[in-house]
């Protein structure tokens, strides 16, 4: 009879230490296939609860941009988040403003304790208007939730780039620069505890190394002071299993840090 997979996030964390325990190198749930993790991550997102105050309400579609296609946009960003938001969502800094369905500026609380920061929006992300919500999303809100946090009560999302690349494709230096003063303002403005940043874009903007992901995971750096982890995006870590005992013990590293503030 093949093994009961795991039914929460709680127990996918149990799992998982118990193998840690136990000097396994190889830390990928071999009972779980990718289907069923993503079933898991779909139900832990399904968990419920009460609307903390706090709670971004979700985004209106981002008003037709008034100035020209590409280029446009305040030097200096308003103070105020309200006022950055709404700023961010119809700004014309770059190219991506001609091919975006909205804005993607964020999700979770804004009195949060974490700030995760991810890549750029995918197709999902661009039709809703929020952060991490395919795929990727679900897995790292069971991630997340493996070390008690949680974009409904203590974590903010955003990500590097605002807008959507045309087919996924890569950010361009030229995006990340024209986006990042958001990004800086937003970190400002939140003041977490701590910084996660998911994949290479994130960990390179946060960090200013432009190294490989491999070479920076695995340690706390800072970013204008704030304790900052970097670690595999989720959708990478959905591509190769193999990942995830260094995911888990960026986590872990994350989880001491905020203990110990
Ligand atoms: N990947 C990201 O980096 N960000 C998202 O919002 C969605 C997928």
């Amino acid at each position: 009879m093949s093994p009961r997979p795991p039914s929460d996030a709680g127990e996918v964390a149990r799992l998982l230490r118990q193998r840690v325990e136990m000097g396994a190198s190889d830390l990928f749930l071999d009972d779980v296939t990718r289907a069923g993790l993503l079933d898991l991550a779909a139900a832990a997102g399904r968990g419920g609860g009460k609307k903390p105050a706090g709670r971004e309400s979700p985004p209106g579609p981002t008003p037709a941009p008034s100035g020209p296609p590409a280029g446009g946009g305040p030097t200096v960003l308003p103070a105020d988040y309200e006022e950055l938001r709404s700023t961010a969502l119809t700004c014309t800094r770059c190219r991506l403003a001609e091919t975006r369905t909205q804005v993607v500026f964020s999700d979770g609380v804004v009195n949060a304790r974490l700030v995760v920061v991810g890549e750029a929006p995918g197709a999902n992300e661009d039709a809703t208007g929020l952060p991490f919500v395919g795929a990727a999303g679900q897995f790292l809100d069971l991630l997340l939730a493996t070390v008690d946090l949680s974009r409904k009560d203590s974590v903010y999302i955003c990500n590097v780039l605002k807008c959507r690349p045309p087919g996924n494709r890569n950010p361009q230096p030229d995006e990340i620069e024209s986006c990042t003063p958001y990004l800086r303002k937003q970190l400002e403005l939140i003041a977490p505890q701590a910084l996660l940043a998911v994949g290479t874009f994130a960990a390179q903007a946060l960090t200013g190394l432009q190294k490989p992901l491999g070479k920076i995971r695995g340690e706390i750096h800072g970013y204008q002071g704030i304790p900052l982890v970097v670690t595999y995006h989720p959708a990478a870590l959905l591509r190769n299993p193999g990942w995830t005992r260094a995911v888990w013990d960026d986590l872990q590293l994350l989880r001491q840090v905020m203990d110990g503030l």
